[in-house]
C-alpha cells in the first residue's frame, strides 16, 4: 500500500488517476463518435412541403417520418460541445 504523504507515492497515484482520467475520456469520445455515425443527415424529399430538407438517418418520428437534421440526440451531443 502506498502512502499519498510520500512524494514517489503522490506522483504515482496522481499518474494512476490521469491514466485513468484519459481511460474514460477516450472512451467516452469513442462513444459518442459511435452515436454521431448513426445519425448522420441525409438528404430527403418532404412531399408535405414539396422540397428537399435534411432529415437523420438514425431517428424516426411514431407518425413513420424521418426526424428532422438535427435530430434531437445531436442537439444533445451538441449542447456538451463538439468534440
Ligand atoms: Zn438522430
Amino acid at each position: 500500500m502506498s502512502d499519498p504523504t510520500y512524494p514517489a507515492d503522490a506522483y504515482r497515484q496522481a499518474c494512476d488517476t490521469a491514466n485513468r482520467a484519459k481511460d474514460l475520456l477516450e472512451n467516452a469520445e469513442a462513444a459518442i463518435a459511435r452515436v454521431r455515425e448513426i445519425h448522420q443527415p441525409i438528404d430527403a424529399l418532404n412531399v408535405t412541403i414539396g422540397k428537399g430538407q435534411q432529415v437523420c438517418t438514425g431517428c424516426g418520428k411514431d407518425d413513420g417520418n424521418w426526424e428532422i437534421w438535427p435530430c434531437p440526440t445531436i442537439r444533445a451531443l451538441d449542447e456538451g460541445g463538439r468534440l
